[in-house]
């Protein structure tokens, strides 16, 4: 127990490690000019944040995908952006505009979609029990918000149809940790 203090204050410095990374140097030299404009989609990677409320965990999956216009963004960069914006205080909401805005404003691509499913221990762990504690939020651009054959293109591949509604559009802020006092 006596040196529980320093082990949380590590535990916290890198938990909110991402208020410090810059995002140019996570995708230095990872950023191709290509000439491809199919879909490029990147699933189920795993991502631990904390609530900005609660402080508690919420974790889950992480679904990128964009169609490129020009430029692409190394494949393996994607996850480690999910984890620069997860390592700080978030709500899922936020978190989920966030890693769709930083594509859309480094490679400029056609369109961007960016989908978070996670469980937020703030509401299972403290019995809110009126609120399922399992959150699903996405961030449609470009023409993944104004072409619906993209969308459920991209949609079908996640198989996550029947949970986000085709009107899905950027959720607004604080929907996701809910129960706070
Ligand atoms: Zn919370």
């Amino acid at each position: 127990m006596l040196n529980t203090p320093k082990r949380v204050e590590k535990a916290f410095k890198f938990l909110t490690s991402g208020y410090d990374a810059d995002i140019d140097v996570v995708l230095n030299n990872a950023l191709f000019t290509v000439d491809y404009s199919e879909m490029v989609i990147v699933k189920d990677i795993d991502f631990y944040s904390l609530c900005e409320h609660h402080l508690l965990p919420f974790f889950g999956k992480c679904h990128v995908a964009y169609i490129p216009s020009t430029k692409v963004i190394g494949l393996s960069k994607i996850p480690r952006l999910v984890d620069v914006f997860a390592r700080r205080l978030q709500v899922q909401e936020r978190l989920t505009n966030q890693i769709a805005d930083t594509v859309r404003e480094k490679i400029a691509p056609l369109g961007v979609a960016v989908v978070m499913e996670a469980t937020h221990l703030c509401m299972s762990m403290r019995g809110v029990e009126k609120q399922n504690s399992f959150a699903v939020t996405s961030a449609m651009l470009g023409a993944f918000r104004d072409n619906s054959r993209t969308r459920m293109e991209f949609l079908e591949l996640l198989r996550l149809r029947s949970v986000i509604p085709a009107t899905s559009v950027r959720p607004s802020a604080g929907l996701a940790c809910v129960g706070e006092d």
